[in-house]
Formats: C-alpha cells, sequence, structure tokens
C-alpha cells in the first residue's frame, strides 16, 4: 500500500492531523497540507499543527460524561490526538485541559516524525485530486471555501455562527413572562417556554433601540452578513440572521419572525400579545434560559440596555453574551453520507469544524471516521458503519440526519445516544451508557484495523 499514490488530507488542524495519523498507521502515505505559516486564518497565532485557538480544555474526562465517553473511545482507537493530550495535560479538575503549546508541539513531532506523511506547507485553492479529506476548519481560506460552494451549492455552505445570550432563570420577572409553548404543545405540560409578551408601544421602543444600539465593528464577512450574502458566494443562512440586522430591514420582520405570537395568549389579557420573545431552557433545572432567535453582533453593555427592555427581563442577568464569529460548515445533512463522504464528489470526505461538528474530541473523532472510511475506499471495500451505540456512531448518525433546514453544528451529549432500554435513573444513565458504548466498540474494533 506504501507504494500507492498518496491520499491528500487539507488543514493541519484537529481533524486533519488525526486524520493523516490514522492513514498513516494503515500503511497509507499522506499529503497533509497546512498553509500556516504562510497564510495564517484570523486567530491562530503559531505554525504549530493542532493548534487551539481558544479554550484548551477538550472537556470533561469522567468516564459518565459525553466527552468521557467520546475519549475513552478514542483511546481505544488509539487516536494520537487523545495520546497528545494525555501526555500535556495540566490540572483542571476533571476536565482535560492541555498545554496547548505543549499539546500542539508534541502532535506536529509525531506528525512530522511519522515516514509515511509528507507535511506541505500550502494553502490548497480548490477541491484537491481525490481521494482527499478536507479538514480545513472553520476558517477555511476564502479561495477554498469558494471553491467548496461551487462544488456543493453555495445555500448549503455557512459562513458564520451567531449565538444568542442567555439569562438567569431567576432573574426573569415571572409576573410577566409566562410559560406555554405554541397552540399547547408541551412536552412537559408545564409549558417548556418562557414567553415575553410586547405591547405594541413595548415593540416599538424594543425595535427602535435594537436599530440604533452599537454594534461590534464589522469585519469583511461581517460586511457580507449586512448585505444579505455570504463573503459573496451566495445568500446566508436565514435562521441565524442577528436580530439587529432584521429590526433594520423591518420594523415587523422580527414580530413575523423570531418574535412572532401565533399560537400564544398572554394569561394577563387572554389575547395574543403584538409579539413574544420566548425564552428556552439551556438546562433541566431552569437556571439558565435562551433569548430564542435573538443572536446578535451588539456590544455586550448594548445588550443588557436593548435586551432589558423586553418585558419581563427589566432586571435580567446576563449568563452569557450573544455574538458572531466566522464559521465556515457544511449541511451535512443535505451533502454528506454516512462515512462523511461528498455525495456530489465521491472519493472526498469532509472532517472536522468544516463537517458541522462542535467541539475538539467530536472534530478529532471525525478525523478518525474519514481515514477509516478513506482506507476502507482505497482497499476496495465499503466503510464500516460505526454502532450506534458509540458516541462516535451516533454523533455522525446525527449529523447526517438532522433536519437540513435548521442543521446547526452538533456536538457530542448523552441525548444523541440511543435510550437505554429501561429507565434509570440520572445518576446511573451515563454510567450505563458507557458501558454500553465501549462494548460496542470492542465488537466493532476488529472491522477498522
Ligand atoms: C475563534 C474561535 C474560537 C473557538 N473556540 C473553541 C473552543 O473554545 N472550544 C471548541 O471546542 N471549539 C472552538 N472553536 C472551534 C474550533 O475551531 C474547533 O473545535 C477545532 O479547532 C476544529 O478543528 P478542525 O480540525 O476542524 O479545524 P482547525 O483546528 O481550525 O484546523 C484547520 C486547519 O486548516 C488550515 N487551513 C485552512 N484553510 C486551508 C487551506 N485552504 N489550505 C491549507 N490549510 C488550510 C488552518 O490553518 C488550520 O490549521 C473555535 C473556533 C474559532 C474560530
Amino acid at each position: 500500500m506504501s507504494g500507492a499514490s498518496p491520499i491528500t488530507v487539507v488543514g493541519g488542524g484537529l481533524a486533519g492531523c488525526e486524520a493523516a495519523w490514522q492513514l498513516a498507521r494503515r500503511g497509507i502515505r499522506v499529503r497533509l497540507f497546512e498553509m500556516r505559516p504562510g497564510r495564517m486564518t484570523g486567530a491562530h497565532r503559531t505554525d504549530r499543527l493542532a493548534e487551539l485557538v481558544c479554550s484548551n480544555s477538550l472537556g470533561s474526562k469522567l468516564p459518565d460524561r459525553a466527552s468521557g465517553i467520546l475519549l475513552a473511545e478514542l483511546h481505544r482507537c488509539a487516536s494520537l490526538l487523545a495520546h497528545c493530550a494525555e501526555e500535556t495535560a495540566i490540572p483542571a479538575g476533571s476536565a482535560l485541559a492541555v498545554d496547548r503549546e505543549r499539546f500542539a508541539s508534541a502532535v506536529t513531532a509525531a506528525i512530522e516524525r511519522e515516514p509515511l506523511i509528507e507535511l506541505v506547507r500550502e494553502e490548497v485553492t480548490e477541491a484537491p485530486p481525490r481521494p482527499a479529506i478536507i479538514a480545513s476548519g472553520p476558517l477555511t481560506s476564502p479561495a477554498l471555501a469558494a471553491s467548496l460552494a461551487e462544488l456543493t451549492g453555495a445555500a448549503h455552505l455557512y459562513f458564520y455562527d451567531a449565538i444568542a445570550p442567555v439569562v438567569e432563570g431567576e432573574t426573569v420577572d415571572r409576573s410577566i413572562a409566562f410559560a406555554a409553548s405554541r397552540y399547547g404543545r408541551d412536552a412537559g405540560g408545564e409549558g417548556d417556554y418562557l414567553n415575553c409578551p410586547f405591547t405594541n408601544e413595548e415593540y416599538d421602543r424594543f425595535i427602535e433601540a435594537l436599530r440604533t444600539a452599537e454594534r461590534i465593528p464589522l469585519r469583511d464577512f461581517e460586511q457580507a452578513i449586512d448585505q444579505g450574502v455570504c463573503a459573496g458566494e451566495g445568500p446566508m443562512f436565514e435562521g441565524c440572521l442577528p436580530i439587529e440586522v432584521l429590526a433594520r430591514r423591518s420594523r415587523e420582520a422580527p414580530a413575523f419572525g423570531p418574535l412572532r405570537p401565533v399560537g400564544l395568549r398572554d394569561p394577563r389579557t387572554g389575547r395574543r400579545p403584538h409579539a413574544v420573545l420566548q425564552l428556552r431552557r439551556e438546562d433541566a433545572a431552569g437556571e439558565r434560559w435562551n433569548l430564542v432567535g435573538c443572536q446578535t453582533n451588539l456590544r455586550e453593555s448594548e445588550q443588557e440596555r436593548v435586551f432589558r427592555l423586553v418585558p419581563g427581563l427589566a432586571h435580567a442577568r446576563f449568563v452569557r453574551y450573544g455574538h458572531m464569529h466566522r464559521n465556515t460548515y457544511m449541511c451535512a445533512p443535505r451533502l454528506l453520507d454516512r462515512s462523511l463522504q461528498l455525495r456530489a464528489a465521491p472519493g472526498v470526505w469532509i472532517a472536522g469544524q468544516l463537517c458541522g461538528v462542535e467541539g475538539y474530541l467530536g472534530n478529532i473523532a471525525t478525523g478518525l471516521v474519514t481515514a477509516i472510511a478513506a482506507a476502507s475506499a482505497l482497499a476496495g471495500r465499503e466503510p464500516p458503519v460505526w454502532p450506534e451505540d458509540t458516541m462516535i456512531g451516533s454523533l455522525v448518525r446525527v449529523l447526517v440526519s438532522a433536519r437540513p433546514e435548521t442543521f446547526q453544528p452538533v456536538k457530542a451529549n448523552l441525548g444523541l445516544l440511543p435510550p437505554l432500554e429501561t429507565r434509570i435513573g440520572r445518576t446511573d444513565r451515563g454510567r450505563l451508557l458507557a458501558a454500553r458504548a465501549l462494548s460496542a466498540l470492542e465488537t466493532f474494533l476488529p472491522h477498522i484495523r
């Protein structure tokens, strides 16, 4: 196998390095393209591979947590990056946090030492020859992003993420905000959302404040968002429009969009409000609530001022502010098959954040999945289907079977796994799911060696 022409891997980040390493372990030659340091992204600072651009935590390593299960599965599959993370770990309670410089150096050294991997420090500007794994990440260079948009259809490639603020539940005024779901469709029977009802006047005041509030200065990609296009490539993802952009389109646009009042009656008046801002639980205990549809790029101080004009939120404490950042990712359920191969371009697999997975460990896992799929294809075999009981298998299944219309990046969590057959208390659930996942993986391992 080692004499055959090499497979191309684009991007020396978390997913690309794992993919390259896994291919080499299977005797396959790899050309790994990394554009840094010749061309930097807006977030990376060094020339090292697998540079973590933000948090240095890979999540909880507790064996009954989603990230703990993922970590255990990666170790069983001889993951290079999981190994380097353990080797460079620093004390962080139950989290696996790494010394980011030592981590990136360890990965770089391992890749550079591997004789079957040729590291090429060049930008790839168009879809590479097949077979190839593309793992160029959320900050994929504009030229490659344009080429991928052409290959996949621009409407299925998203270029930014906008996040809505989250407030503390106990600071929401429940004499104004009422619990209900639209048309009474509650899972729990008690109203799954908290609804902040606007009168006409309150709505006008809020919209005016949104339109005139100070925003974080626009960079190039955000200017494109303002114009309703993504980096000039095509239409933006409407479901993610910042609320202030929507408010500037027309006064009533939010009331017909995320703040629509349909299916809701204010118990104080018995009538449908002019508009409603819904709050959705962020946690089971209801301690944190997300302002649905209010993704925003306003300055943090402005977010407090403007969103406190919402009836029921006058004294809200913010646990997270909304923000926007560039994030190139695909609509996986439309574009990818179960091995993360592009349906429109067999022989091209997509890994990492670009395929719509979130979280460092999840991104590493997709490098593993695509390498194994590509290795199978090179050997003339069907790619193995990962068992759904494993966290890796469930992550991939949920990713490619999500609703395309509302697709958002997917992160490992216990809820992705098929439920246990018997009802189990919360404390034992994670432990039993973990045991089942690792047992399924043991049976599966012989298929991916
Ligand atoms: C500002 C920011 C903060 C983030 N914070 C977190 C966080 O705290 N926790 C978390 O889990 N995730 C975070 N993420 C998401 C994070 O980027 C991913 O979890 C992870 O790094 C993705 O791994 P990846 O391999 O897909 O991409 P990356 O690790 O970004 O690797 C992609 C690599 O491809 C290279 N590349 C890009 N285009 C080309 C090209 N055309 N040719 C050759 N090489 C190219 C890049 O230089 C980069 O090295 C953040 C993302 C951003 C942008």
